[in-house]
């Protein structure tokens, strides 16, 4: 495995632990991703002693300047390094208590520290020592798991889950990020202790679920997320959308995996972390809003605007930020219907220029989600959707190009409106504003200084206002 330990600190840790006595190790997800070829930027170093001092020697040795974090409580010190962080940690036994993911810690052996972790694949160490630099030490067949593509928990996975039943879900999270299957005894020990998640922090929680979403197709996590009950616990509005119903004739797609196809989509199209969130979000009412209506069939009517309104409350109870990132989702998903229903229509002018007065610069994001929305399997349907939207798109482009709609601020402002015809602010002010806004969009003037002003001293006169 020498090999893989070309960058220049490997030897350098070597030399330092060789002089202190204190054997030491890379560890854990570094030697899983180098295994993997996944690119990986953060190196942790298990050492059979003190963590602390080793990585303090080693960062004076690299460089003097290097500022060493220390965890006396932990025992634990890390440092970044051309960008790369390196932790250091000493050797580890742990035991857990019931009520509680922190376990009693005592130094322990490497093969203590490696009894700790959570997966075979991510229990592989390789020797800094001098008798063996480079030597795999893999206890659990690990590079078996990595071979297979296999998930499973070094020890009997009850008590890995139970011990700590954040672990279930960084199963999950691996199983989706490197297409893994999790191993029968391994999921079913998942099965049993969903319950304890119940002890995990919202934040760990969330942490793992935007794992999963920002994953190459994010589908396969909340798959196992069902299947495995965890979805209903940690977010059962999504849970609501499973489901099927029928009367007479009429049915209805499931809208939770019609939600994962478009996640799924989305996720060829888009790393942004928010606008997969608008994706996973943007059906969230159609449980809340689902009617049979009689000559018509099953109608979701107003579940964007719903959707819209549920997001701060969804936000709130996963501990998602409550900033600009939400309202963006919310913005989205109360949008999510507005291109399709254009295309539907002919696409006038005017809509185009209200579709992208309200998105503004989320626009491109908007149009991306509309499109990954598309599930239906009737090729006439969805060629004619992409045929639509292409128009859209371009229409666009056109009306951004001539209107400049996208940043917009109204050509005439409130005091202009005042100065003009000598008031103060009030209800006409309002008014006038509001008639030139709608001028612009509806096409009746161009989104100009002067044509705006005429309009303004036109819609004066009929108020009964007078220019000074
Ligand atoms: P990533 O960096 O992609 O989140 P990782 O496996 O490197 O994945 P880290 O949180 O960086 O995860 O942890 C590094 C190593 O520490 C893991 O590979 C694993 O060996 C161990 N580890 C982390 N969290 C746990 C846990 N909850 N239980 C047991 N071992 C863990
Ligand atoms: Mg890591």
């Amino acid at each position: 495995m020498k090999q893989y330990l070309s960058h220049p600190v490997f030897s350098i840790i070597s030399d330092i632990s060789n002089k202190m006595n204190t054997p030491s190790f890379v560890i854990g997800g570094f030697v899983r991703d180098i295994l993997l070829k996944r690119p990986s930027k953060d190196i942790d170093i298990v050492v059979l002693g003190s963590g602390i001092e080793l990585a303090e020697k080693t960062a004076a040795h690299l460089d003097r300047n290097i500022k060493v974090h220390v965890f006396r409580n932990f025992g634990t010190a890390m440092f970044s390094y051309n960008d790369i962080e390196f932790e250091f940690v000493g050797a580890r036994k742990e035991s857990y208590r019931n009520n509680s993911r922190k376990p009693i810690v005592e130094d322990g052996t490497i093969a203590d520290d490696q009894n700790r972790r959570d997966f075979t694949i991510n229990a592989l160490a390789i020797s800094l020592n001098k008798k063996d630099y480079g030597q795999l030490i893999d206890p659990f067949n690990g590079i078996l798991d990595i071979e297979n593509k296999i998930i499973r928990t070094p020890l009997e996975p009850e008590n890995t889950f139970s011990d700590d039943p954040l672990r279930m879900l960084r199963a999950i999270r691996f199983a989706t990020q490197l297409s893994f299957d999790i191993e029968t005894n391994t999921f079913d020990a998942i099965n049993k202790n969903t319950k304890r998640l119940s002890i995990i922090s919202k934040e760990r929680i969330v942490d793992e679920l935007n794992k999963i979403i920002l994953s190459q197709k994010p589908s396969i996590g909340f798959n196992l997320l069902d299947k495995s009950e965890i979805l209903d616990m940690v977010f059962p509005q999504l849970n609501a959308l499973k489901g099927i119903e029928v009367i007479g004739k009429n049915t209805h797609k499931d809208n939770f995996y019609h939600t994962l196809e478009v996640l799924d989509n989305i996720a060829l199209k888009s790393d942004n972390l928010w606008l997969r969130w608008a994706a996973l979000l943007h059906d969230i009412a159609k449980p809340a809003t689902k009617k049979f209506e009689k000559d018509i069939g099953w109608t979701f009517h107003g579940h964007e605007f719903v959707g819209s309104k549920m997001i701060p409350a969804i936000f709130r109870q996963l501990s998602l930020p409550l900033n600009e990132k939400m309202k963006y989702v919310a913005k989205l998903v109360q949008l999510h219907l507005r291109p399709i229903a254009l295309s539907e229509e002919s696409v006038t002018d005017s809509a185009i220029r209200r579709l992208l007065f309200e998105a503004r610069e989320d626009i491109d994001d908007l149009m991306l989600l509309c499109e990954a929305d598309i599930s239906s399997k009737n090729a006439k349907k969805v060629n004619r959707y992409i045929n639509n939207f292409r128009i859209v798109r371009k229409k666009l482009v056109e009306i951004e190009e001539k209107d400049r709609l996208r940043n917009w601020q109204p050509p005439i402002s409130g005091e202009d409106i005042m100065k003009t015809f000598n008031i103060n602010p009030s209800h006409e002010v309002g008014l006038i504003k509001t008639a030139i806004r709608e001028a612009i969009l509806d096409g009746i003037i161009n989104n100009n200084y002067s044509e705006a002003y005429e309009y303004m001293l036109e819609k004066g006169k009929k108020l009964g206002l007078i220019p000074k």
